[in-house]
């Protein structure tokens, strides 16, 4: 479960907007033929005419983060502008050197979408204000007395997504940041990685009287956090201390407010502007794009699967309500999990298999890069492997091994022969076999003494189990063991 922050809310509701910034995975940036690969790279060995903001440089837009501002915004349920622009944003950014940042004012790529948020504990539409295409800003270095500018992530395409105000609680929050980070990466628009800041928050909030219907007059805006857990955090902290204001009968002031570390302290930085103050105007360089109907229609096509639609029917096939969310939460399970759903229908296979995903699966899959799936050289072996751990025939142990030996590698084995494949190299439990109940007996005669220690002591029935599992160097089944010992000792 998320660890949701209570919050003092018995007096004060708190009225919450979100808006999310994702960085755009391509290849150059935004405006220019860059490379967008920035991330650890040296200072300014990324940039180029364009991002440096250099005289005459003209901007052209790039198609990739065109098409994946469209998809998101379809999966979004927005609807899609036909005409679709840029302008200017001006502003004295430091690190943007053309002096305003190219963004979309009045004809965003989507607007007036929903998400859907279910759980076992809520159920709520958050509206989708809007998403549009930007440029993100370069990085400003303070270095004691001076500042220094690396310019490497000017210019990198960035999607911007903004709530309405439906937001009342953390757990809300919480939800919904999750949700749209696993549609970001389900429809690679971004590895969403928050480390990198390739995710990041902002919210507004304010508070009003519970009872109230009106919006309250002010607004509190927090930039840049670049954590879920944060979100959490900086919310709690901001519902007290404007709760603290309010009850003295003052109201707290419209500003930008931002964090300093990962205590969710906020620290007052610029009183807000209104959009008036940035003089929007549509950037001379930049025709109008437009979409036509068929466009639009084949990007709807191309969308995957969403966790809404993976969450109702993964409750169909009765998974277990964290090894779904377990699933949803990163695109590489959801592709080996519904490569699976292909393959099988059987739903207390594919229930076993959701829960080894989650488990001894997850083991396996290193890294988010590929996923499971592109690594099996042979999912039907695998199926196979998961049905001889279902049945007990493979201790967790040797499934791992098995899994590794056989379902990665190219080694050429039929599924009928798989059984006798596995006994030969000594990975199948030994359950059913006499050879155990053999290595048992052999095992409790070397003491003489067995019987009467157990008398005293049945504890002494442990040692026993542990000294075959040793010798079947783990491939027996322990449960088995066990009872074969004791069948033995009181006999
Ligand atoms: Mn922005």
């Amino acid at each position: 479960m998320p660890k949701i922050i209570k919050m003092k809310t018995e007096i004060y509701e708190p009225i919450i907007g979100l808006e999310v910034h994702i960085q755009v995975k391509t290849k150059s940036k935004m405006f220019g033929r860059e490379s967008a690969d920035y991330f650890g790279k040296a200072p300014n060995t990324c940039v180029g005419p364009v991002s440096l903001g250099l005289p005459g440089a003209l901007p052209v837009p790039n198609r990739k983060a065109i098409e994946q501002g469209v998809r998101l915004s379809l999966a979004l349920d927005c609807n899609i502008n036909r005409e679709t622009k840029f302008d200017r944003k001006n502003y004295f950014y430091p690190d943007l050197p053309k002096g305003y940042q190219i963004s979309q004012f009045d004809k965003p790529l989507g607007y007036d979408g929903e998400m859907l948020l279910e759980s076992e504990t809520l159920s709520k539409k958050i509206q989708i204000n809007r998403v549009h295409l930007e440029e993100d800003t370069g990085k400003s270095i303070h270095n004691g007395t001076s500042t220094l500018l690396d310019f490497n992530k000017a210019g990198i395409p960035l999607l911007e997504v903004v709530t309405e105000p439906d937001f009342r609680t953390g757990e809300e929050i919480d939800l919904f940041a999750k949700r749209l980070r696993q549609i970001v990466r389900l429809l690679k628009v971004s590895a969403a990685d928050m480390e990198k800041g390739q995710m990041r928050y902002e919210l507004n909030i304010s508070l009003r009287k519970r009872g109230e219907t009106s919006l309250p007059k002010y607004k509190v805006e927090v930039k840049n956090i670049g954590s879920i857990s944060l979100l959490q955090k900086v919310l709690a902290s901001e519902v007290k201390r404007q709760t603290e204001i309010l009850e003295k009968g003052e109201i707290p002031v419209q500003e930008t407010r931002g964090t300093r570390d990962m205590s969710g302290k906020t620290y007052s930085q610029r009183i807000k502007e209104n959009s008036d103050d940035y003089r929007y105007f549509p950037d001379p360089d930049i025709p109008p794009i437009h979409f036509t109907e068929k466009e639009i229609s084949d990007f709807k096509a191309s969308l995957p699967k969403l966790p809404a639609e993976l969450a109702l029917e993964y409750k169909d096939l009765d998974l277990h309500s964290e090894i779904r969310e377990g699933i949803i939460a990163e695109d590489y399970r959801i592709e080996t999990f519904e490569n699976f759903r292909e393959l099988t229908n059987d739903k207390a296979l594919l229930q076993l298999l959701a829960k080894l995903i989650m488990g001894e699966l997850a083991l396996v899959t290193i890294n988010s890069e590929e996923s499971l799936w592109d690594k099996l050289t042979n999912p039907e072996l695998l199926i196979a492997l998961c049905r001889l751990r279902f049945a007990g025939k493979l201790s967790s142990n040797n499934f791992k091994l098995a899994v590794n030996d056989l379902a990665f590698l190219n080694e050429k084995i039929e599924v009928s022969d798989l059984e006798t494949y596995l006994k030969k190299i000594n990975l199948l439990l030994a359950s059913d076999d006499q050879g155990l109940e053999t290595i048992v007996s052999s095992e409790i005669s070397k003491d003489a003494m067995a019987k009467e220690k157990y008398l005293k002591n049945p504890n002494i029935a442990m040692f026993f189990v542990g000294q075959i599992m040793k010798q079947t160097k783990g491939s027996a089944n322990p449960q088995t063991v066990k009872e074969l010992v004791l069948k033995i000792l009181e006999s």
